[in-house]
């Protein structure tokens, strides 16, 4: 269980690691001090490794990674400044990890801030040097190590970005992929109940797929999986939302005024289709169940019932939309 949340969710793995490394550190440290009798660096050794062991543990227990991160990187710099003012210059050392880890923690932005601010502290409370020269060379030092995490974490966090934008797109199509779309329609039943903000769910099959494979080949219908995926996207509005849900099968989420506004959506789509879209010279048509989302309702709910819409157009001689209104479904 340990290992495995550790290998899922990297950023648990960073604090842990961070807050590991961090203890091993200081904890020995600090008993040293004890030992020596300087008793005051000993309980701000312990302090700092006391509040890492408590924001680790509420990381672990909420999930809440971000403010952990957050309370690692205050208590990281206020320990590491802290040690500076009662240690003088030897504890100056501890800055270095500290900033780097900082940009692990906080992303670039955040920590660039944190930086200068801690280094700007330094050089005007003036205890952690003994001359002009000292606090020069590990103003300049600090700054070189800073700039190399900068744009470490820069690359990282680009690299992050890209990575969390493939996840979420189909290969073939360029439209979302059927995780984003549970996402999207999570999040559509949350701002319902939220803002009042209504939706409607169109799922598109195409018709007669099958043969389009079967007659010209894997490679031609993955063409017309393309242009209809560019069809969908024409043919919205910016605000709507297109998923491949996988095979020839694609889901529109739209946002409405009203239940009754869903009618008004979709006939043009469906006839651009069938005008449109051609595979070997032949028309190729889609059939949609569309439904609007009921307050309170999963959208696993809402889906089976677009779903059974659909079901139905293609029961009734496909080419056509059947929107679900409760009791009936009504074709288009
Ligand atoms: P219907 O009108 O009832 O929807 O008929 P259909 O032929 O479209 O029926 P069905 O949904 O059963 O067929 C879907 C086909 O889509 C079956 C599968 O081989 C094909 N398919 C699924 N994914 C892909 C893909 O990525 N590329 C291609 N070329 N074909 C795919
Ligand atoms: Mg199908
Ligand atoms: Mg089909």
């Amino acid at each position: 269980m340990f290992w495995k949340r550790l290998r899922e969710d990297s950023e648990l793995a960073i604090i842990t690691a961070f807050a590991g490394c961090a203890i091993v550190g200081i904890v020995p440290f600090a008993i040293y001090r004890f030992f020596t009798g300087n008793n005051l660096a000993g309980f701000v050794d312990m302090a700092i490794a006391g509040s890492i062991c408590l924001a680790v543990g509420h990381a672990w227990r909420s999930g809440d990674r971000r403010r952990a991160s957050l309370l690692l990187a205050v208590i990281n710099t206020v320990g590491c400044l802290a040690s500076a003012t009662v240690l003088g210059p030897p504890g100056l050392y501890w800055m270095y990890p500290a900033l780097l880890g900082n940009f692990l923690l906080l992303g670039r932005n955040a920590a660039s801030m944190v930086t200068a601010f801690a280094l700007l502290f330094l050089a005007i409370q003036g205890k952690a040097y003994d001359t002009p020269q000292q606090l020069a060379m590990f103003l300049v030092s600090a700054l070189v190590a800073s700039l190399i995490a900068f744009v470490f974490a820069s690359r990282t966090e680009s690299q992050r970005d890209e990575l969390k934008l493939l996840a979420t797109l189909d290969p073939l199509t360029g439209v979302r992929n059927r995780r984003a779309m549970e996402e999207e329609l999570e999040l559509a039943v949350v701002r319902l109940q939220r803002e009042g903000q209504q939706f409607g769910l169109a799922m598109l099959d195409l018709d007669h797929f099958k043969r389009i494979n079967d007659q010209l080949g894997h490679e031609a219908g993955d063409d017309v999986l393309v242009d209809f995926a560019k069809l969908l996207m024409l043919h919205t509005r910016k605000a709507d939302r297109c998923f491949r849900f996988g095979g020839e099968e694609f889901v529109l989420l739209i946002p409405i005024p009203n239940a009754a506004a869903l009618a008004e959506i979709d006939p043009s789509l469906r006839r651009r289709v069938a005008e449109e879209l051609r595979s070997g010279g032949e028309a190729v048509t889609v059939s949609i169940g569309a439904a609007a989302l009921r307050p309170g309702e999963a959208w696993t709910d809402w889906m089976a019932r677009a779903d059974a819409a659909l079901y139905r157009a293609k029961h009734e001689g496909r080419n056509r939309t059947v929107i679900d209104d409760g009791g009936s479904s009504s074709p288009v």
